[in-house]
């Protein structure tokens, strides 16, 4: 037992080491291990049932906007990938190749997908004739390899989850509407299941997708202030398709080349989960994605009718929660702890007193608040506190995204935030590609994005001093 509580209390403090509390919190919540291959993790069940979580809810909304799954290998030859000169150029360095079958060198050497923009293309290349052809709306759930050269579970693995979207369309209309709609629905996404508000816009030229016209971003920030690219959604208007040949017969007759999209978001949510709600006793998670939403606790458990009581309301709340009972013979107080670090939203604790009155306690893990519930409410009281806790997350870290948020109108102000400062930068720029490699030099910012909620903070880039043409969110990123 005292092996069990030290588990418990090893983790490092937020403010001491923010990246050993996150390895830390990764580890002893038991989200994931560590693999052979460097790089490469397990996820575990608590982990990996987070990622259905996400998965469940997603799939839903793909499908409700007419999107629909498919499968393609995790194979592309090496003719195939170089077919776009940017895509493949964008990714050479990132990408694991297959050169043997058996002990048979193979005739052409093949990439495991770092993403299948390719595979995608040559499938519909095939596959679309006419404009009744039209739209393909395509999305697969599968991993991808990216050699990553620094890596961290969960928010840069060389191995991924993630879910790809790929739609050809029409028109540009089409393919550009998409592209902001399912960057939309990443954004409520986020706030509506994982309590984490985003700022949306555009990637800059340097900071684009490989191959694309424009790349759309949700960024959020991280509670050390770092940012973290959230969630991405392309518009490869027509480049791809006249890489690949990708054409349809219009409805007068004449060959057209279709338009794109692709937008991706990965396991690297649980990452940003853990860094914008996690607290020092360990992970905080948003209910609607927790695998275990309620813990039940029984208090005195070898006292007559304890355990029979716990199983009753186990079975009642199971049919509005995600419920669970820790019955073992471990303290209380080191369930306690433990459900803490493993960041269940609510703990209800029962004991013999509780039975008496017809009542239990309920726990909040956010603000630790107890409150006593006679046992015929909880059908209404638990789904109300899950959604107080949800909102309650949310108001936090936007309270913090704010707090963070700064604003530099000349190059001396953005030094100066940059260097003492953590967290988001608005600032103006001129649109040149010097300024943003000058900030990255000396100030170790990039920029984040464009927001599409333009403000005009001043009329000169922060960075030269020359007209400036919009305004850029910058920071330092994971
Ligand atoms: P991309 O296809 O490059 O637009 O990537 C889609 C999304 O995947 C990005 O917006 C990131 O949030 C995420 N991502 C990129 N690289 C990794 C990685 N190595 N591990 C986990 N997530 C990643
Ligand atoms: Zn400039």
């Amino acid at each position: 037992m005292s092996n069990n509580k030290k588990v418990v209390s090893e983790i490092t403090a937020m403010d001491e080491d923010f990246a050993q509390w996150y390895t830390d919190i990764v580890k002893k919540a038991e989200l994931v291990d560590y693999s052979s291959v460097k790089g490469c993790m397990i996820l575990r069940p608590y982990g990996y049932g987070i990622w259905e979580n996400i998965q469940k809810v997603l799939d839903e909304q793909f499908k409700e906007t007419g999107h629909e799954n498919v499968y393609m290998p995790m194979f592309i030859p090496e003719s195939l990938l170089q077919k776009e000169k940017d895509h493949v150029e964008g990714f050479a360095p990132e990408v694991a190749w297959v050169t043997h079958g058996g002990s048979e060198p193979l005739a052409e050497k093949l990439c495991v997908r770092p993403t299948s923009e390719t595979l995608f293309c040559e499938h519909y290349a095939k596959t679309i004739q006419s404009y009744n052809d039209l739209p393909k709306l395509y999305n697969q759930w599968c991993s991808v390899v990216r050699w990553e050269k620094t890596t961290r579970p969960f928010l840069r693995t060389t191995e991924f989850l993630w879910q790809e979207g790929h739609t050809a369309h029409a028109t540009a209309e089409e393919s550009k509407a998409e592209t902001i709609q399912m960057l939309n629905i990443y954004a409520e996404f986020c706030k509506d299941y994982l309590a984490i508000p985003v700022v949306k816009g555009q990637k800059t030229e340097k900071e684009k997708f490989a191959g694309a016209e424009a790349t759309y971003t949700i960024e959020s920030l991280m509670h050390d202030g770092k940012a973290l690219q959230t969630g991405t959604s392309h518009n490869f208007a027509d480049n791809f398709a006249k890489a690949f040949d990708i054409t349809y017969t219009d409805k007068t007759g004449k060959e057209q080349h279709v338009h794109q999209s692709s937008w991706g978001m990965t396991t690297r949510l649980i990452g940003a989960v853990i860094m914008v709600h996690g607290d020092d006793s360990g992970l905080v998670l948003p209910p609607r994605i927790a695998p275990t939403q309620v813990v039940i606790v029984p208090v005195a458990q070898h006292k007559e009718g304890v355990l029979e009581k716990a199983a009753e309301l186990q079975a009642e709340i199971k049919k509005y929660a995600r419920v669970k009972t820790d019955a073992s013979d471990k303290r209380p107080g080191w369930k306690y702890s433990e459900y803490e670090m493993k960041g269940v939203p609510i703990r209800l604790e029962v004991g013999p007193k509780d039975i008496e009155k017809g009542q239990v306690a309920l726990v909040r893990r956010d603000t630790r608040e107890k409150i006593f519930v006679p046992m015929e409410e909880l059908a209404t009281r638990i789904p109300q506190l899950l959604d107080e806790v949800h909102e309650g997350l949310y108001a936090k870290a936007l309270a913090h995204r704010e707090e963070s948020t700064h604003v530099a109108r000349n190059f001396d102000e953005l030094k100066q935030i940059a260097e003492e400062k953590p967290g988001f930068i608005k600032a103006m720029w001129c649109g040149e590609l010097e300024c943003e490699e000058k900030l990255k030099e000396e100030l170790t910012i990039t920029s984040r994005c464009m927001p599409f909620e333009q403000e005009e903070l001043a009329s000169d880039c922060v960075c030269c001093g020359k007209p400036a043409k919009t305004m850029v969110y910058w920071g330092k990123a994971y």
